[in-house]
């Protein structure tokens, strides 16, 4: 597996699994499961998932020793803030069957996310984390979280799929070190992405699917994506994009159709703000 190396010097696989919207129990289970017998190391999930329990019970079952596995989730908004972060943490470890946590993230940039990361800082200098960052940080909330603090962000995960390629927001996490990934890398299945005739076409030329092709942009990208998929065929399919290249030409056909546009665009709306502050869980 293709490796990008974090800021910090830690490895993280190009690709891996997502579980968002896995609700059921057994199905998420057998899911990671199945991800991990086809190849993939990476896992993300996070505690507002409801299925970090599941995904613990996957990894325990597989069997694959821990140092190979690359394990993300993510602390939600009601948990921000110093002391919240660190239960919240033993929590997810706990649920996870873990004793330590490859990547955490800050999910959605809203309450007291300095006091997060702060807790989050004693726990990567205490060894309970490898890496730690964020996740939907638009970029000048990025800085202000880097130069306030001391550990820079390792990994900011955005939504980035072909109508939303974040080409400038990659480029200045670039230039300041911090690995970009992907989520929603097949843009949830949503404005017919599949059937898409740029990509369809691309697909027909290389012999891949329209998901392989997408998967393999990004990678090529240099961003981390991890697809989510609840069938066996499509996990696998997944999977099987390290055996072709896509020219230079093709990877600038797929730029020109950026539409730039998140596929929830209210998202920079106050009201959202509001919103999430709402959002509970029972974590
Ligand atoms: P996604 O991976 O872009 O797309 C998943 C959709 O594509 C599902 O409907 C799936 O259907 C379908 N699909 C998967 N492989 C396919 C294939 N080869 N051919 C045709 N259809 C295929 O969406 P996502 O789950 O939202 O994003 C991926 C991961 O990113 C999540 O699971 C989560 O870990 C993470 N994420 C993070 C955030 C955040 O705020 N940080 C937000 C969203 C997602 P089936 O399952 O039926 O195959």
């Amino acid at each position: 597996m293709q490796k990008v190396t974090l800021n910090n010097g830690i490895e993280m696989p190009i690709l891996g699994f997502g579980v968002y919207q896995i609700e059921d129990e057994n199905q998420c289970e057998q899911t990671v499961y199945d991800a991990l017998k086809a190849g993939y190391r990476l896992i993300d999930t996070a505690a507002a998932y409801m299925n970090e329990e599941s995904v613990g019970r996957a990894i325990k079952r597989s069997d694959v020793p821990r140092e190979e596995l690359f394990i993300t989730t993510k602390l939600w908004v009601q948990d921000a803030g110093y002391e919240s972060t660190k239960k919240a943490f033993e929590k997810s470890l706990e649920r996870l069957q873990l004793d330590y946590l490859d990547l955490y993230l800050i999910h959605r940039p809203f309450g007291d996310v300095y006091g997060s990361w702060r807790a989050m800082e004693e726990l990567y200098r205490e060894g309970k984390i490898k890496a730690i960052g964020v996740s939907n940080f638009e970029m000048d909330r990025l800085v202000d979280l880097m130069v306030h603090n001391e550990v820079i962000p390792a990994v900011n995960q955005i939504e980035t799929h072909p109508f939303c390629q974040q080409i400038e927001s990659a480029k200045y996490m670039k230039e300041h070190n911090i690995q970009i990934e992907s989520w929603g890398p097949l843009a949830e299945g949503k404005n017919n992405i599949f059937q898409n005739e740029v990509l369809v076409a691309i697909g027909e030329k290389y012999n891949k699917s329209v998901a392989q092709v997408i998967l393999r942009w990004l990678t090529q990208r240099g961003v981390v994506a991890i697809p989510k998929s609840v069938r066996k065929e499509r996990i696998i399919e997944n999977f099987n994009i390290f055996d072709f290249e896509l020219s230079k030409e093709d990877l600038e056909r797929i730029t020109a159709i950026d539409k730039k546009q998140s596929l929830y665009p209210t998202k920079r709306d106050p009201e959202e703000a509001k919103r999430y502050a709402n959002i509970k869980f029972d974590i």
